[in-house]
């Protein structure tokens, strides 16, 4: 029996599916018009982690996961422009050319991190009649209005919004620094925005109310009745999606179909960076490349984000990242001087193991519970391996390249790393650069200790 704490009911829940034995799950995916940081990514990493437990747990998982190309403001709310349309600027390019261009660095970056691709991408440009579709029901239903500038959703016509993050309209009102305009309420959102009249956007459509674009909340509405049908059963997204996208989801799908778009709502929280906000004019917003950049395994980054509660702030900085990167390079390099793994594995690790992630995915126990595995002298290294591996299946660590995997390195580089200490000794650092690329360029790294040159693969 699995855990999970619940947005929408303030409460920790045993988990149950609608349908037995299969789950499907709704995971917002990034806005495409940028790179995806460190604290996008985590987003992602925990909501593999959850699939990846749920899958072990014995559920089928189906993930549905959009790509938002259109209707993301710069602010969240309905001001500001469509970042897409910044982006277009900034680099010259169309916005097509924009959204597939970060589309596919975000599929590299999940890559990089072990995260397995959605069961389906789906992009919110290739579903506007989905949409268009969706807002019509909403409108029948009595809960629109229009203005000069687009559809709006009547949020004083739903008796309970404001149900996911505890908000009363009232507070909303209060504490509003949004413009209201011809809005009626603060909290009320687009779901249809008009084109500008005197010029032409570069993504606009057809609709029964005018040439425009969706509001940034109705694709994932729309996409996830399409693909999951609603209710579904769990819905992520990070902690800043609460108050404004879900909240706004779950509204929509109840004006539109009368039922709960999902039953249980799942919210990551925030990385930060050297304790405060990541922000531009910090200089602080961190991308793989990044990392890489300064000589990090983007795996590292995922070990060292599962060091944490996905419920409590992450804390980056680079000497904590460098002491996770240490550990794991550590827990790498001892599993592979194991036995290969056989049948039998290590019951009570196991159960420690499944008890620490079915308690609301609680990630950093399950790592202790590897780490008292790695160290227990009592056990043969092989049944540690078969564990470990089942372990390394729910946290995606890429450890079914090292158990039992001892480098075997071939002569020719062994000559190089030799041809390599020469030029070392004879400072010529150039050449001892040059060499060391080369290895590289074969798959091995090397890397000087007190006791010589130790020789390791590259992990992929
Ligand atoms: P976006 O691409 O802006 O739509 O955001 C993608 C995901 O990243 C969303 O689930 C956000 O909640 C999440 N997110 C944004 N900023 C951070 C941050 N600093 N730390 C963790 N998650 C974040
Ligand atoms: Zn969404």
């Amino acid at each position: 029996m699995i855990f999970l704490y619940n947005t929408l009911t303030r409460k920790l829940e045993a988990f149950h599916p609608i349908k037995p034995k299969q789950v499907s799950m709704y995971a917002c995916g990034p806005t495409v018009y940028w790179f995806a940081h460190i604290g996008n990514l985590r987003a992602y990493v925990f909501s593999d982690v959850l699939r990846r437990t749920l899958r072990a747990d014995g559920f089928d998982v189906t993930l549905i996961m959009n790509i938002t190309d259109v209707g993301h403001l710069t602010d969240d709310a309905d001001n500001g422009e469509d970042k897409m349309l910044v982006a277009m600027r900034r680099e010259g390019k169309t916005a097509y050319e924009i959204a597939k261009f970060y589309e596919k660095a975000f599929y590299r970056d999940l890559e990089r991190l072990n995260i397995e691709p959605a069961t389906k991408f789906v992009r919110a440009t290739d579903h506007i009649d989905d949409q268009v579709k969706m807002i019509q029901q909403i409108e029948k239903n009595g809960f629109t209005y229009q203005t000069s500038d687009g559809v709006y959703f009547d949020t004083s016509k739903l008796e309970d919004y404001g149900r996911l993050s505890g908000q009363k309209l009232e507070d909303k009102k209060a504490g509003a620094r949004i413009e209201v305009g011809e809005k009626r309420h603060a909290a009320d959102f687009a779901l249809w925005k008009f084109s500008p009249v005197d010029s032409k956007r570069e993504m606009e459509w057809k609709s029964p109310w005018g040439v425009g674009f969706p509001g940034w909340h109705i694709e994932c509405s729309a996409m996830s009745r399409k693909y999951l049908g609603v209710p579904f059963d769990i819905h992520t997204g990070g902690i800043d999606h609460i108050p404004v996208h879900h909240e706004n989801e779950l509204a929509q799908t109840e004006a539109a179909d009368g039922v709960l778009e999902a039953n249980t709502w799942m919210h990551s929280e925030f990385v930060t960076v050297d304790g405060g906000k990541m922000s531009k004019s910090l200089g602080n917003i961190y991308t793989i490349d990044d990392l890489v950049k300064r000589g990090y395994d983007p795996i590292a980054y995922r070990y060292f984000a599962l060091g944490a509660h996905y419920r409590t702030k992450l804390n980056f900085t680079f000497e904590a990242l460098e002491a996770a990167q240490n550990a794991f390079s550590r827990l790498r390099e001892t599993v592979r001087t194991w036995d290969a793994p056989g049948k039998i594995g290590c019951a009570e690790y196991e159960k420690k193991f499944a008890e620490a992630m079915d308690d609301d995915l609680n990630t950093p126990k399950a790592l202790a519970v590897v780490w008292d595995l790695v160290s227990d002298a009592n056990l043969s290294t092989s049944a540690k391996a078969t564990t470990l591996l089942r372990f390394n299946k729910v946290l995606g660590l890429g450890l079914e390249a090292f158990v039992g995997k001892l480098v075997a390195v071939p002569d020719e580089i062994l000559s190089i790393v030799e041809a390599r200490e020469q030029a070392r000794t004879k400072k010529e650092l150039k050449e001892s650069d040059r060499l060391r690329d080369e290895m590289q360029a074969n798959g091995f790294l090397v890397e000087d200790t007190p006791h010589g040159p130790v020789v390791r693969n590259v992990v992929k």
